[in-house]
């Protein structure tokens, strides 16, 4: 109690908002590195972890400078230029001060009580979404009522967390009975080769054997093919299976290529078949006049994922789940708990019992805090930027002569090749070993990746202030490193 006060917050505030601020600047001169790592026992010392929980008196000089400085000099730059990392948002400031909102009021609005105007922001921005799929028609988002004609849907805490809950759907709608007695041993998913590995988490969770997910047959750039789907349902029908979902990725976590939806969706038309998209990273290009093609098909889906904390700028956690028929949400879970679920004479509406969390935290204020600031434009103009950046970035690549890249990239995930490889040396461990080296320099921030049987440098190219530039001194870089990690090998 005796902290707990706006007083404290004050003080507090103002040095924290002055750190940040400083922060951001330096990340996005891209001067520094982006990732300064240090053995994690040293770290723990650095941030004076013990004494500080101990004693308490962080909010008091000289603790709180010296601690902001020391963590925010060890977290990894998202802002920073030379981040081309994983699949997370550069967050936008929108987003961080929603945060902040919801850190100091704490609405978990899953209750309408518990937080009517975070509640009444979460419908607007699922119509939002719903709107970008096709699944919403009205103008106004902000409309209250409630409308079987339209989809509905719910923010969940991360894209796994919506898999698995559009499952939980399927699953309702083909076995009912699941609920009761648990899943029944007939039934099967059919999806990518390369799905996603929070699938066979939720699989797992709801009691279905790894066995029952059928893989469909993928090309060489691991993009799902119409052959390994109809095989699929082919095997699925001989061996007595009810398919409870066919899932496409939009796109693959792996290479950011797309599977072909609209396709797809129509032999799923035909099977009378749940097609269920993972649009974790890629629904965004629903977003962009220039990509949505990408997604074309989206509408004829029974449910999708979409991840904010990906491509639409928002902190982590922030993600939806979007349901064509809005019965499909509703018979989810047929749990019913007196003390939330209680008939009530009272305003708003509760989302509690359309999601796995009870407690929830107010996760579309950061869309909204995203939008409200940019405008729909705004944000559509940064997706459209990313995916036209990446292409320009692979033509850089391909005109070099020691790099490749196997696939003309349709996102902003790219994976390449640096070619130039010692003789005798394996393809895939040398690019892990420069990758690692080159992130422990700290000074670029890329990932790699599993494709065609080896690995892969990959970048993600998620921040607006990434140039031509930044990408030639990335090469510039990797070869530097190449001829360093050469010179090493020959020395042992
Ligand atoms: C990132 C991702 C997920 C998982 O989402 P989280 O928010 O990380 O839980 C699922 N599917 C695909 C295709 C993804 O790229």
């Amino acid at each position: 109690m005796k902290y707990n006060n706006a007083e404290t917050l004050q003080s507090l505030l103002i040095k924290v908002s002055g750190a940040l601020q400083k922060y951001i600047v330096n990340s996005q001169d891209g001067q520094g590195k982006v990732l300064d790592q240090m053995p994690a026992s040293q770290l723990s010392r650095e941030l004076n972890i013990d004494d500080l929980v101990k004693h308490g008196g962080i909010h008091k000089e000289p603790h709180t400078l010296k601690f902001l400085h020391a963590y925010l000099a060890h977290s990894q730059h998202m802002h920073h230029p030379q981040y081309i990392g994983h699949q997370v948002a550069v967050p936008h400031i929108g987003s961080g001060v929603s945060d902040l909102i919801h850190g100091i009021i704490n609405n978990p609005m899953a209750i309408y009580e518990m937080g009517p105007s975070a509640a009444v922001i979460e419908k607007s921005m699922i119509h939002w979404l719903l709107k970008q799929v096709g699944w919403y028609h009205l103008d106004d988002i902000a409309d209250m009522g409630f409308y079987p004609q339209h989809g509905a849907g719910v923010f969940t805490h991360g894209g796994s967390m919506a898999n698995l809950t559009a499952l939980l759907a399927a699953r309702a709608a083909i076995a009912p009975e699941s609920w009761t007695v648990g899943s029944p041993d007939d039934l099967v998913i059919i999806g990518s080769s390369v799905w996603h590995y929070s699938i066979s988490r939720a699989m797992s969770i709801m009691g279905m054997p790894q066995d029952t997910f059928y893989r469909a047959d993928v090309d060489e750039n691991d993009v799902l093919t119409l052959k390994g789907i109809e095989r699929a349902i082919a095997r699925a029908h001989k061996d007595g299976k009810r398919i409870m979902a066919v899932i496409v990725n939009a796109c693959t976590t792996s290479t950011g290529l797309y599977d072909p939806i609209q396709e797809i969706a129509t032999i799923c038309q035909r099977e009378q078949l749940w097609l269920h998209i993972d649009g974790a990273h890629g629904a965004a290009a629903l977003l962009s006049e220039t990509d949505q093609h990408l997604m074309s098909g989206v509408e004829m889906a029974d449910s999708i994922i979409w991840d904010m904390h990906k491509m639409l700028r928002t902190s982590t956690l922030c993600a939806a789940v979007l349901y064509k028929n809005p019965e499909h949400m509703a018979a989810t879970f047929q749990q019913k708990g007196s003390y939330i679920f209680h008939e009530k004479e009272a305003v708003g509406f509760d989302v509690i019992p359309y999601t796995l969390e009870c407690t929830k935290a107010a996760l579309a204020t950061k869309l909204f805090w995203v939008l409200a600031i940019e405008g729909e434009q705004g944000l559509a103009d940064y997706v459209s930027h990313q995916y036209a950046i990446t292409k320009k970035f692979y033509e850089l690549i391909i005109a070099a002569e020691d790099f490749d890249c196997p696939y003309v990239p349709e996102s902003n995930i790219l994976c390449f090749t640096y070619s130039k490889i010692p003789l005798g040396l394996d393809a895939g461990i040398y690019h892990l070993q420069l990758r690692n080296e080159l992130v422990s320099e700290g000074y670029y921030y890329i990932t790699s990746c599993d494709f065609r049987g080896t690995t892969h440098l990959r970048i993600t190219v998620m921040n607006d202030l990434t140039t031509e530039q930044h990408m030639t001194g990335l090469l510039d870089a990797i070869r530097i490193t190449a001829s360093r990690l050469i010179s090493t090998t020959t020395e042992l």
